[in-house]
C-alpha cells in the first residue's frame, strides 16, 4: 500500500498522493552553459524524466536559471546551497521548486525564504544528508537514521510553524541502508518523499545501491519521486528510474527480458537483445517483449511475453504468447522482430 503523503505540485507535475512517481534528474554542465544544459534537459525529458534540478551556485548562475526558465517548460528545481538570497533569487527567476538545507540557513535566513516560496506558490525540498549530522546528534538519538529524522522532523515542524507546507522531504545518504532505514521513518510526517542514494558511484555501482535503496523503499509504498544518482550521464539516471518503475508496474513501459545465454545459444543473443531494448526502451505501452537464446527453454521462458524471439539452429523463431508463428533468417531477425512489435504496439 502506498504511503499517505500530501500531494504538491510543480509546474503542472503532481507528485505525492495516489500521483504516479515522478523521475527527476541533475543537469551536470555549469548552468552557464544554456545551451548544453537545455540539450541536456532535453535528453532527459526525452527518456522520460518528469523534473530536472539544476544548481545555482551563484549570482551569474541566476541569471542563467531565468534564461533557462524561458525556454523550457520542463519544471525546474533551483538546487541551493548556503546563500538563502540566492535561494530568493531562484524563486524570484521562475523556479518552480527549490532544493535547500535549512541547517545552512539561520532561522531569520530561513524565514525570508519561506516568506518569498509562499508569496510566489513555489514548494521547497528540504534536504538532511547524513554527513552533516555531529557528533553530539548521534549520541542524543542512537543511530544516524534516527538522528536524521530527528534533523528533519525539526525543520518540518518549523516550517508548519510558518504555515508553510508545501514541502518535499529528503534524507540521503551514501549507505543505502542508512538510507533504507530513515526513510522509513520520515514516511511518518505525511509529506511527498524524494528518494534516493547519495553520491551512488559510477553507473554499475550506482545502480547496485540505488535499486536496493530506492526498490526497498518503493516496495514498501515509500517515494514519490525518485533520482537514481549516478556518476554518469544524467540520462543513465533517468532510464535506470524509469526501468525501476517500470519493473515494479509503478510506471507504464515495456518489460524487456532476455536470457542470459549459455552454451545452447545459436545467435548473437547480446547484439540482438541491446538493439531491441534500444528500440523498446521509451515505449510506453504495457507489452511484454523476450528475447531468447535458443527455442530448448525459450518458447516456455517467454511463453507469458506479448512477443518474442529464440534462436533455433542460426535461423530465429518468433513467438506470440508463446506460440510460435514465424522462422526468419538470424541475419534479418532484429530489423523483423522491430515490425512485429510495431504491430502489437500500434495495436494498443
Ligand atoms: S534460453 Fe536457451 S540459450 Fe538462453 S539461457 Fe536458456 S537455455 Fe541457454
Amino acid at each position: 500500500m502506498r504511503n499517505p503523503t500530501r500531494q504538491i505540485n510543480i509546474r503542472g507535475v503532481a507528485i505525492g498522493g495516489d500521483n504516479p512517481v515522478a523521475i527527476q534528474s541533475m543537469t551536470n554542465l555549469s548552468v552557464t552553459d544554456v545551451e548544453g544544459t537545455l540539450a541536456q534537459i532535453q535528453r532527459c525529458v526525452q527518456n522520460g524524466c518528469d523534473i530536472m534540478r539544476v544548481a545555482v551556485p551563484n549570482k551569474t548562475a541566476v541569471a542563467s536559471f531565468a534564461e533557462l526558465r524561458k525556454r523550457t517548460d520542463v519544471p525546474l528545481v533551483a538546487d541551493i546551497h548556503f546563500d538563502y538570497r540566492l535561494a530568493i533569487a531562484a524563486v524570484e527567476a521562475g523556479a518552480d521548486k527549490i532544493r535547500i538545507n535549512p541547517g545552512n540557513m539561520s532561522l531569520t535566513q530561513l524565514d525570508s525564504v519561506i516568506d518569498c516560496a509562499k508569496a510566489n506558490g513555489v514548494p521547497i525540498r528540504i534536504g538532511v544528508n547524513g554527513g552533516s549530522v555531529n557528533k553530539q546528534a548521534l549520541a542524543a538519538h542512537g543511530s544516524k537514521a534516527e538522528a536524521m529524522y530527528a534533523s528533519l522532523e525539526q525543520y518540518v515542524r518549523y516550517f508548519e510553524s510558518r504555515n508553510f507546507t508545501d514541502i518535499v522531504l529528503s534524507v540521503k545518504s551514501t549507505d543505502v541502508r542508512e538510507t533504507v532505514d530513515t526513510n522509513r521513518l520520515i514516511a511518518a510526517l505525511g509529506y511527498p518523499i524524494h528518494l534516493g542514494v547519495t553520491e551512488a558511484g559510477l553507473l554499475r555501482q550506482g545502480l547496485v545501491k540505488n535499486s536496493i535503496g530506492i526498490g526497498a523503499l518503493l516496495l514498501d509504498g515509500i517515494g514519490d519521486t525518485i533520482r537514481v544518482s549516478l556518476t554518469s550521464d544524467p540520462v543513465d539516471e533517468v532510464q535506470a528510474a524509469k526501468d525501476m518503475l517500470v519493473a515494479l508496474k509503478l510506471r507504464q513501459g515495456v518489460t524487456f527480458v532476455s536470457c542470459p545465454k549459455c552454451g545452447r545459444c545459436s545467435i548473437d543473443l547480446e547484439n540482438a537483445a541491446t538493439q531491441i531494448y534500444d528500440y523498446v526502451r521509451n515505449m510506453k505501452c504495457d507489452v511484454k517483449i523476450a528475447v531468447m537464446g535458443c527455442e530448448v527453454n525459450g518458447p516456455g521462458e517467454c511463453g507469458d511475453a506479448d512477443l518474442g524471439m529464440a534462436g533455433a539452429n542460426g535461423n530465429v523463431v518468433f513467438f506470440r504468447h508463446g506460440q510460435r508463428y514465424k522462422t526468419v533468417s538470424a541475419a534479418d531477425a532484429v530489423e523483423l522482430f522491430k515490425r512485429e512489435i510495431d504491430k502489437i504496439t500500434n495495436a494498443d
